[in-house]
């Protein structure tokens, strides 16, 4: 269908999903807070991290000492294809980030439908909103970060591989 994305959980210093699209061969990548929301009526604040490798899209399990030391969870995982737009034609996704407005559609285990990403504030770590886009995945009645809390690759919870590690 199309390019990869991860989303891994990870109980840093504070708990946040880190939400990646692979973009030109990296793992374009932003920090959400609070994770995705079904409801078009959400703003999820998205905070843009350095790029990572592909190479860290199965990573799951302890970080142990430093920087981001905690334990990350697979929340999930899949394939997105672009859907931004100007004037009827498709824009490529490093032009659209580049721009600061992507949307794009989702086939993971858990998330379907569109999303979009729209940056409202420049410097060190862009800001973005990660915004549901109203389709016929989109539901407001529906909390999946606390329905869905388990790894898709191990089943396990973010706690159980914290203690595990
Ligand atoms: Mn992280």
């Amino acid at each position: 269908m199309g390019q990869s994305f991860v989303i891994q959980k990870h109980a840093a210093t504070r708990l946040h999903y880190d939400f990646r699209l692979e973009v030109g061969g990296v793992m374009k990548s932003w920090a959400v807070p609070k994770g995705p929301s079904t409801n078009p009526a959400d703003k999820r604040l998205a905070m843009q991290v350095e790029d990572h490798p592909m190479s860290w899209n199965q990573f799951e399990g302890v970080i142990g000492a430093g920087y981001g030391a905690g334990a990350v969870i697979v929340w999930d995982r899949g394939e997105f294809h672009n859907l931004t737009e100007r004037d009827g034609e498709t824009v490529p996704m490093e032009r659209a980030l580049a721009d600061g407005h992507a949307s794009f559609w989702m086939e993971g285990e858990k998330l379907h439908g569109g999303w979009s990403l729209r940056r409202v504030a420049e410097g060190r770590k862009p800001r973005w909103l990660l915004v549901k886009r109203r389709d016929e995945e989109a539901d407001p009645d529906r909390d999946l970060v606390a329905d869905r809390p388990e790894s898709v690759v191990s089943g396990l919870t973010i706690e159980e591989v914290a203690e595990g590690g």
